[in-house]
């Protein structure tokens, strides 16, 4: 089976691929030759993923190279941090600015939360599947807290500041196995596996 995941981030691509069975083939972007921007205008995590696997499909489509591939997934993600009424939710990505880079978002987490207490926070990602033209979506879920200082050099985004429940240590501390097991991501893949067995 060959599915297009509607993403370049060498980080999910690696997560991705060590998830689903060797049978999935996960094809990135840049390999079906789609180097076009994705603006995620949806306001939920379920809009903007579906934004993306649809613009995809239709991109394939138009392009007849649909005949090659099964179908195309997506994935959006959202850091919910309860001390601050879920934010920056859909705005995870950007939320130190446009511009802004992961190191940037951290330490304004960090910034937000600093003297707050209460620092349980969870990640959140909707997989959108388009499968012979039907869209599904699955969900993946992992509770944890803000850690008070970034630990850690492995993963990427929010990885070095998040711990989840049941740690002392953080996603970034983790080997991707550990991870992958426990993750938002792991989850919602897991979740996508059954669909596509
Ligand atoms: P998106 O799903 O690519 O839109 O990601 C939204 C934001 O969440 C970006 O800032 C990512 O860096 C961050 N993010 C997504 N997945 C993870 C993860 O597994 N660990 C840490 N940060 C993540």
């Amino acid at each position: 089976m060959k599915l297009v995941f509607a993403s370049n981030n060498k980080h999910k691509l690696a997560e991705v691929r060590q998830i689903l069975p060797v049978e999935v083939e996960v094809i990135s972007l840049h390999e079906v030759g789609f180097f076009q921007d994705i603006e995620e205008v949806g306001a939920t995590l379920e809009e903007n993923s579906a934004l993306k696997a649809r613009v995809v499909w239709h991109w394939l489509s138009d392009n007849d190279m649909l005949s090659g591939v099964d179908g195309v997934f997506a994935d959006d993600t959202g850091l919910e941090i309860s001390a601050l009424g879920g934010a920056p939710g859909v705005r995870t990505a950007r939320w130190a600015g446009d511009d802004a880079c992961d190191i940037n978002n951290r330490q304004k987490a960090l910034k937000e939360l600093l003297g707050v207490e209460d620092r349980r926070a969870r990640f959140r990602t909707v997989v959108s599947l388009i499968l012979n033209g039907q869209l599904q979506q699955v969900e993946g879920i992992v509770n944890g807290c803000i850690a008070l200082a970034e630990e850690g050099d492995g993963g990427f985004g929010y990885d070095p500041i998040f711990i989840p429940e049941g740690y002392d240590r953080t996603f970034a501390s983790l080997d991707t196995h550990e991870k992958n097991a426990i993750s938002h991501r792991g989850r919602a893949m897991e979740e996508l596996k059954k669909i596509v067995q």
